[in-house]
C-alpha cells in the first residue's frame, strides 16, 4: 500500500524542502520505491537544490494539463525519483492546484511512498496537498512563531479532513531558550518524529545542489535525517561505521622505527 505524506508548515523556511529533499533518497536507498514531488508551485526550488532546473516538463505543465505527470518524472540521488516544479511565474499561473488529486492517483500504484513538499500559507495551492496525504508532517523550528503557525497549519489540516502523523523538530541549536521536544509535543499536540540538528553542512549542501545525506554522509544533520528516515519507513536503523582513517605519519613513523629495532 502506498503511503503519501505532505510536508507542511505554515511559516516559510522552516525545512521543508530541506527535509523533503533528504527523506526522499534515504527512504529510496533504504528499498522503498519512492517518489517526491514539488507540492510549492509558486516557489518551487526542489528540484534546484537536487540539481535539475530548466526542464522540459515539469510539475507546471502537468498541472496546466498539458503534459501527463509521467513525462516529468526525473531521476534523483539514490534513485528517488523526481517531479520538480518549473521556475517560471508563467508556469505557476497556468497550474490548476485540482489537478494534484489526478496526479496522484496515476502515481500510487507505482510507489510505496509520495512525499509532498507543500506551500507555506493557506492558500488554495496549499490546503489540496494537505487533504491527498494519508499522513501530514509538521516542519517546526523550536521558536514560538514557527509553533504557532504549526498550530494553524494542524488545526487546518483537520478542518479539511486530513490527518497530521506527527512533526520534525529542525534547526535545533541547543541553546537555553529553545523549547525541547516535550515541550513541542505539548504545545503542537502531536508526536515528534524526529530533530534534526541546526548545521551549516545543509546549506553548504544545497550550494553544492545536493541533499546533505548525499554530500556530506557523516555530518550531524545526515545522521539525524537517516535516523528519521528509517523510523518513517519502519525499518530498523542501525548506524554506518565511520570510515577507518587513513594511516598517520606517526603510526607509519612509530611502525618503521619498530621494525627497524626487531
Ligand atoms: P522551506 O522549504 O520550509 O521554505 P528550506 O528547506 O528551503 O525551507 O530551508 C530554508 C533555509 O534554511 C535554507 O537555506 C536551508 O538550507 C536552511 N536550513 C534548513 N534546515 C537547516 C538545518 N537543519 N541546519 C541549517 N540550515 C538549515
Ligand atoms: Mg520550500
Amino acid at each position: 500500500m502506498v503511503k503519501v505524506y505532505t510536508i507542511a508548515s505554515g511559516k516559510g523556511g522552516t525545512g521543508k524542502t530541506t527535509v523533503t529533499a533528504n527523506l526522499g533518497p534515504m527512504m529510496a536507498r533504504y528499498g522503498k520505491r519512492t517518489c517526491i514531488l514539488d507540492a510549492d508551485v509558486g516557489m518551487a526550488n526542489l528540484g534546484l537544490i537536487l540539481g535539475l532546473e530548466d526542464l522540459p516538463v515539469t510539475l507546471h505543465e502537468v498541472l496546466a494539463g498539458k503534459a501527463r505527470v509521467k513525462d516529468a518524472i526525473y531521476e534523483g540521488p539514490f534513485g528517488v525519483k523526481v517531479v520538480p516544479c518549473g521556475l517560471s511565474l508563467q508556469g505557476f499561473q497556468e497550474s490548476n492546484p485540482d489537478r494534484l488529486r489526478d496526479v496522484m492517483a496515476d502515481l500510487v500504484s507505482e510507489f510505496d511512498i509520495l512525499i509532498l513538499d507543500a506551500p507555506a500559507g493557506i492558500s488554495k495551492d496549499g490546503v489540496i496537498p494537505l487533504t491527498v496525504a494519508d499522513g501530514v508532517i509538521l516542519v517546526v523550528n523550536p521558536e514560538i512563531s514557527s509553533i504557532v503557525d504549526a498550530i494553524k497549519t494542524k488545526i487546518l489540516t483537520e478542518t479539511v479532513g486530513g490527518h497530521v502523523e506527527g512533526a520534525i523538530i529542525n534547526r535545533i541549536a541547543g541553546n537555553r531558550d529553545e523549547f525541547n521536544r516535550a515541550q513541542m509535543e505539548k504545545l503542537l499536540g502531536v508526536r515528534v518524529l524526529g530533530v534534526i540538528p541546526e548545521d551549516p553542512n545543509v546549506r553548504r549542501a544545497s550550494a553544492g545542489r545536493a541533499p546533505v545525506v548525499v554530500k556530506y554522509p557523516p555530518s550531524d544533520a545526515s545522521r539525524a535525517f537517516k535516523r528519521l528516515s528509517a523510523d518513517i519507513a519502519g525499518i530498523e536503523y542501525v548506524e554506518e561505521a565511520a570510515p577507518v582513517s587513513e594511516e598517520s605519519f606517526i603510526d607509519r613513523l612509530a611502525r618503521a622505527l619498530f621494525r627497524a629495532k626487531a
